[in-house]
């Protein structure tokens, strides 16, 4: 085992995923590649199912939020395994309807949904909007009065959290472009437009705090501070919330530094937590809803890549390139994070360098991570960044005119293509001049 149980090493020294040979993936399909163990997202899904309906009960729903990896194979995986899903954009919406999901477990997201997202979206008979303002309040009622239905919807609210200071600093993140601070009474501001507009029909609450947290008190604190915040509604407008959405944001072990969470434990401490919160402020328990990205689908994936060069530069430091870079890993020229890199093709031996992981772009930031440990690296070796399941192939891009690789999945044994790899062509299709 390599940081997680289906990252192994077999007879042939070969890294594998799901069992699957590392080396004969890169054979069969080419680097870069994305790869992805199909059982451990659904093992994922089922682990926050289970711990939902347990701890909050029969009526919990974990949705899977797409932004983390977005494509058509993973809604049918989200829509089997009995999960709702987010979006937050019209690609997301239409990907998500392209798969077939069920609309009315869709909920929608974003910051600043257009007249024409909107539109899509109640088109498709998306169930629950996540309004994050007063003008996209309006702007929905509006259509939804035109369309004489009623829109079901939350309220994107800022609990003020900073999860990475671990407290509720309640300064913290009331300054984000997100949803609408308690501490400012603009949260109450439009709880009680809502309450006065037509056309929308009020269920409940949402936040979200952060990403890759590790520890749970920023999750209780934001609960706290979510269930007072239902007591005031309740004490001022006479209203009962019903459904309180906790949002995403669990931790994922990316390297050995990491810990591991076990989700199901920190769902039952939550809810533990929350029910005691409702029970202190006298209010019923909500239906909760959770939305887990990075921790559904991070660990199921890895990146491989063909070794191009190791250039070492004396007194410096070793660069090795790959076929790949910031295109289809953005996250280490972006924020630094940090991952685990093996040589697939050498995966017994030790780690006896340390090296600078480059892309192939014409940019020096072009990194996939600095002073990492890897086997002693050559031309023509596979190079296998692991848990890159999240945050990789949704946020990849075309510089550079390098062709986003395909998404392979693996199962039981077998590979088949989830994505295929984009080719020239696709990459020219839209040019016109
Ligand atoms: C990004 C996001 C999530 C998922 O966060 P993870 O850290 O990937 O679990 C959930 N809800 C909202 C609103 C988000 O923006």
């Amino acid at each position: 085992m390599i940081i997680h149980s289906h990252f192994d090493v077999n007879e042939k020294g070969h890294l594998t995923i799901g069992g699957v040979d590392t080396v004969d993936l890169a054979n069969e399909f080419g680097t870069p590649a994305y790869i992805l163990d199909e059982n451990v997202i659904r093992e994922n899904c089922r682990t926050y199912r289970r711990a939902a309906a347990e701890y909050f009960g029969e009526d919990a729903l974990p949705l899977y939020a797409s932004k983390a990896l977005c494509f058509t194979g993973i809604y049918k995986i989200a829509a089997q395994e009995g999960m709702g899903v987010d979006c937050v954009s019209g690609g997301e919406l239409y990907t998500a309807k392209k798969a077939g999901f069920p609309a009315e477990k869709i909920y929608f997201h974003g910051n600043n949904k257009t007249d024409k997202d909107i539109r899509d979206a109640m088109d498709m008979g998306v169930g629950t909007f996540v309004v994050d303002n007063h003008e996209e309040l309006c702007a929905i009622s509006k259509e939804a009065k035109k369309r004489g239905i009623t829109q079901r919807i939350l309220l994107r609210i800022t609990p003020g959290i900073d999860p990475h200071t671990h407290r509720a600093v309640v300064t913290g993140n009331v300054d984000s472009k997100f949803g609408n601070p308690i501490v400012t009474g603009q949260a109450m501001e439009i709880v009680k437009a809502a309450l006065q507009t037509e056309g929308v029909h009020l269920v409940g609450l949402h936040c979200h705090i952060g990403s890759q947290i590790f520890d749970l008190e920023p999750f209780s604190d934001a609960a706290s501070i979510m269930v007072r915040f239902i007591a005031d509604i309740k004490r001022e407008c006479g209203f009962e919330v019903e459904e309180l959405n906790l949002g995403g944001g669990f931790g994922v072990r990316y390297t050995e530094y990491d810990r591991e969470i076990d989700y199901a434990s920190s769902i039952r401490d939550i809810a533990s937590i929350v029910t005691g919160f409702c029970k202190e402020n006298d209010i019923s328990m909500p239906r909760v809803i959770l939305e887990p990205g990075r921790s559904l689908v991070a660990a199921a994936g890895i990146t491989l890549y063909t070794v191009g060069s190791v250039k070492e530069i004396p007194g410096f430091r070793t660069y090795v390139s790959v076929d790949g870079g910031m295109p289809d890993n953005p996250r280490y020229a972006l924020y630094q994070s940090q991952y685990t890199a093996v040589i697939a093709n050498k995966a017994n031996q030790a780690k006896d360098q340390r090296v600078t992981i480059a892309g192939r772009c014409c940019e020096s930031g072009d990194l996939l991570g600095e002073n990492m440990e890897l086997q002693s690296a050559e031309r023509g070796d596979i190079l296998a960044v692991l848990v890159t399941g999240a945050y990789n192939y949704s946020m990849a891009s075309n510089y550079n005119r390098l062709p986003r690789p395909p998404i392979v999945m693996v199962k039981d044994g077998k590979a088949r293509i989830a994505v295929k790899r984009e080719t020239y062509e696709d990459i020219t299709a839209n040019d016109v001049l």
